[in-house]
């Protein structure tokens, strides 16, 4: 077999709005049907038809490519999205986070982190301690880009995710992103949940732990959603970060050990 490897992304718009975006890592073999999928999601966004479908493709350099593992999962079920706010911000202070900084994210992200309070196409970087923003671009944010699950182990993680609860391919994708995002240094936690106004679920991640998914984070029919990485002020610097971030060809091996979910209430 041919030991190249390439990274296909999709990126698709509406007029200026950011719509839908994906990847993934593939051989050559795979290339073409994989920005097939790619396209045709962005066709089946829930937020209308795209005006503008891009897809690109990169070789990679295999000898930079590193493996990952996925972390813990846990679910927790709250009643509602103030519950789950109220845990988001518990898990956040556990890993460090200052709990005014715990609780500003939060509310960015109610609020839309980009100026004017949209929705950004990538995270926001916040220092942990002084609750700085961080990324370069507050409109764009930093995207995580160039992970995968290994080709070879893909559908034994799809099975094993379904068996929980968890087929939805929401979150094996979001495992995937939080998987690489745990790994880069000076990393506290990362808080999200989506813009989609029908996926209510959103999830801390953490080194010690592991990603915490939380049933409800926002209202139905909020469009509000985002992520943010908290990093330790000390221990981050702001060029390794967003280039292993951006850069670095991640792929995971193994699954994730699943937890049974657990009630939470305030
Ligand atoms: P999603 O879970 O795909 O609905 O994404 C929720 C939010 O996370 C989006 O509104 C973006 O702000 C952010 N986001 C999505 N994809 C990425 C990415 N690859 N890297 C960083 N942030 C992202």
């Amino acid at each position: 077999m041919n030991s190249d490897w390439y990274s296909v992304r999709m990126r698709a718009s509406i007029g200026s709005r950011h719509l839908s975006g994906a990847e993934r890592l593939g051989r050559p073999e795979e290339v073409s049907t994989l920005t097939s999928r790619l396209t045709a999601r962005a066709f089946a966004h829930v937020g209308g038809a795209p005006d503008n479908v891009n897809c690109t493709i990169e070789k990679l350099d295999a000898a930079e490519i590193c493996q990952g593992f996925f972390p813990d999962v846990r679910t927790w079920q709250v009643t509602d999205f103030a519950d789950g706010r109220l845990l988001a911000s518990q898990l956040l202070v556990g890993a460090g986070v200052r709990a005014q900084v715990a609780d500003s994210c939060i509310k960015l992200l109610a609020a839309g982190p980009a100026p004017g309070g949209a929705v950004m196409r990538g995270a926001m970087i916040v220092d942990a301690v002084s609750g700085q923003r961080l990324e370069p671009d507050a409109v764009r944010g930093v995207r995580v880009s160039r992970m995968d699950v290994a080709p070879d182990e893909r559908s034994a993680v799809e099975e094993h995710l379904r068996q929980a609860g968890l087929g939805h391919p929401r979150v094996l994708e979001a495992l995937v992103l939080a998987a690489k995002v745990l790994k880069a240094p000076g990393l506290l936690a990362e808080l999200c949940w989506s813009d989609d106004p029908d996926y209510l679920t959103g999830y801390v991640a953490t080194p010690a732990g592991g990603y915490q998914r939380i049933n409800c984070l926002k209202e139905r029919g909020s469009f509000s959603g985002g992520r943010v990485f908290l990093v330790d002020p000390h221990a981050w610097s702001r060029d390794p970060f967003i280039d292993f971030l951006q850069k670095k060809p991640v792929l995971l091996r193994g699954y994730p050990t699943i937890h049974p979910a657990e009630s939470w209430g305030s």
